[in-house]
């Protein structure tokens, strides 16, 4: 079932009243891309989403699908699904009817419904719940059922307004992986906005990092981690320390950093903190300019030459590990 539309978004733009939610954005997502919008609350994700989706008029600019203008079709008519935040679950409704409501408003016979709400139910792994209400569910049911009802209408693009947010931290991880798979079997693309990067990283091929109603950067996941831009991305990416050099402002990772004889590197420091964490130790310095940054090291690396807390020590790196940023 490979898909072949991309989606793109030309100079969108959404203002409510005075307040600009999404200010002249552009992005070409390729078909078949798992993409995260990432970025914190009230940057303007969800009304990028909901303006894809067809439920939240597009202010200026527009949305392609294919190279069809779909900014102003209604959402049925789009090729895009979303699941929301809250699953938006009928709770009068038993998940097989949840899953087949959408058939059932395009006038499409009951036998056919109960067909493909089936198929829908066995590729999400609920089969045996199709009878239950959505109260007897727990909260990662509830989300099969939310994706199963999504997948019936087959969209091109499956919009994703912060999935995971209503599960404990155990089950997040595991959807988190269910998702992945569900997306590389279906091949059409996932837009799954988050403001958790952990999540982002670990589901996205593409990631955008949206801040104050802008993208701040965006491309191949490991491609911005690997190389942020701006002090706003590489901190909001975290494992990465933004120091001011004499040069200008640096991005460092954390696992970039090395430890050496107080002395003999580019920055010299003082050791505030170290903090075992089983798999490495991270160790805290304050740095000249009133700084501090964390260098994460190998459990190894750390024991073979113990460090403590207010000792001397220098700060390197391979001198392609530093990124210059702007802003
Ligand atoms: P995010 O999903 O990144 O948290 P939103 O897209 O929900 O951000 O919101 C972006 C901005 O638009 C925020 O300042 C928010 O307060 C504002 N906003 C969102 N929805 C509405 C609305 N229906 N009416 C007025 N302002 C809104
Ligand atoms: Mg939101």
């Amino acid at each position: 079932m490979s898909r072949t539309l991309d989606l793109e978004l030309i100079s969108l733009t959404k203002r409510y009243g005075d307040t600009v939610a999404v200010d002249a954005i552009s992005y070409h997502f390729t078909a078949g891309t798992y993409a995260c919008l990432l970025g914190p609350s009230g940057c303007g994700k969800s009304s990028t989403l909901r303006m894809i989706a067809g439920h939240e008029a597009v202010s200026d600019g527009a949305i392609t699908l294919g190279g069809r203008d779909i900014s102003h079709l209604p959402p049925a008519k789009r090729g895009t699904a979303m699941m929301f935040q809250n699953y938006a679950l009928f709770p009068h409704l038993t998940v097989r009817d949840n899953v087949g409501f959408s058939l059932k408003m395009q006038g499409i016979d009951a036998a056919k419904q109960r067909t493909r709400a089936g198929e829908m139910l066995e590729l999400v792994d609920m089969t045996a719940l199709a009878d239950r209400l959505p109260a007897q569910l727990s909260g990662g049911q509830q989300q099969r059922a939310a994706l199963a009802r999504a997948l019936i209408t087959e969209p091109e693009v499956l919009l994703l307004d912060e999935p995971l947010s209503a599960l404990d931290p155990f089950l997040r991880v595991r959807m988190r992986t269910e998702l992945k798979k569900l997306q590389r079997e279906l091949g059409i693309t996932f837009v799954h906005v988050t403001h958790g990067q952990d999540e982002a990283l670990a589901l996205a091929d593409e990631i955008v990092v949206m801040n104050a109603a802008k993208i701040e950067q965006a491309g191949k996941t490991r491609a911005v981690f690997d190389a942020p831009q701006t002090a706003f991305v590489a901190r909001f990416l975290g494992s990465h320390n933004v120091v001011s050099m004499p040069g200008g402002m640096v991005a460092i990772r954390s696992d970039a950093l090395r430890i050496t004889p107080a002395g003999t590197a580019r920055l010299p420091g003082t050791i505030t903190s170290i903090e075992y964490q089983g798999t490495h130790v991270a160790l805290t310095a304050a740095v000249p300019g009133d700084q501090e940054v964390t260098a994460v090291l190998s459990d190894r690396d750390f024991f073979d030459d113990p460090k403590n807390p207010g000792e001397a020590i220098g700060l390197d790196w391979e001198a392609e590990a530093a990124h210059a940023l702007a802003g």
